[in-house]
């Protein structure tokens, strides 16, 4: 199927166009569509298998409709993934103004701080360093209308080293948000989850 069949708007197939870019992989294919129309859901997949256009499209989708504050966060283990998810956000969504922000450790905290406090459109961020702005600074970082949590690499942020990190951010996004996890093996603590095969795989939660 084309990346149109799945849903996604005619400037995101031209973003994807530019890139060379046309068609959606298995894990796309299995995906996009179920984002698009808010489900949670618990995604398959390796890296290099275009696993962060299967989240970046359709939030920028969703994003071009309705511009209004930090609409997702995004976290992920490391500080060069969090680049790169940041990257293909901003190479994705050159069609629409959209702010991304980046929070990870080893960089000025204040500095990130006056970044979150203008209200990026996307923040990708490491646990602990998103975790940091939230207890010390909470007017800093204005979390009441995300729409999208995106937990990417799951298997490796679903650990007891994160955990007290993930529960001060999820304790600032509203509920009413739509979870998406990746991950790319089925660790015990993504299995307590629900029952799923090898990558590429969905599982739609809610
Ligand atoms: P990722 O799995 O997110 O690490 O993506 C790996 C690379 O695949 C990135 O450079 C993407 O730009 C590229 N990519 C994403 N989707 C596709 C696709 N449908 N066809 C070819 N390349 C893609």
């Amino acid at each position: 199927c084309t990346f149109q069949e799945l849903g996604l708007d005619r400037w995101l197939v031209e973003s994807l166009s530019a890139m060379a870019i046309s068609q959606p992989t298995e894990i796309q294919r299995a995906c996009i569509k179920a984002i698009l129309t808010g489900r949670d859901v618990i995604g398959g997949a390796q890296t290099g298998s275009g696993k962060t256009a299967t989240f970046a499209l359709p939030i920028l989708q969703k994003l071009s409709e309705d511009p209004f504050g930090v609409f997702a966060v995004v976290l992920t283990p490391t500080r060069e993934l969090a680049y790169q998810i940041a990257e293909q956000f901003e190479v994705l969504g050159k069609g629409v103004n959209i702010k991304v922000t980046v929070a990870i450790g080893g960089v000025d905290m204040v500095s990130q701080a006056l970044e979150l406090s203008r209200r990026p459109h996307i923040v990708v961020a490491t646990p602990g360093r998103l975790a940091d702005h939230i207890e010390s600074s909470a007017n800093a970082v204005h979390f009441q209308r995300v729409k999208y949590l995106v937990l990417d690499e799951a298997d490796r942020l679903l650990t007891d080293t994160f955990a007290p990190d993930l529960g001060v951010i999820m304790g600032s996004i509203p509920k009413t948000r739509q979870t998406l996890l990746f991950t790319a093996t089925t660790t015990p603590s993504i299995l307590k989850l629900g029952n799923r095969p090898q990558p590429p795989f969905i599982h739609i939660c809610r």
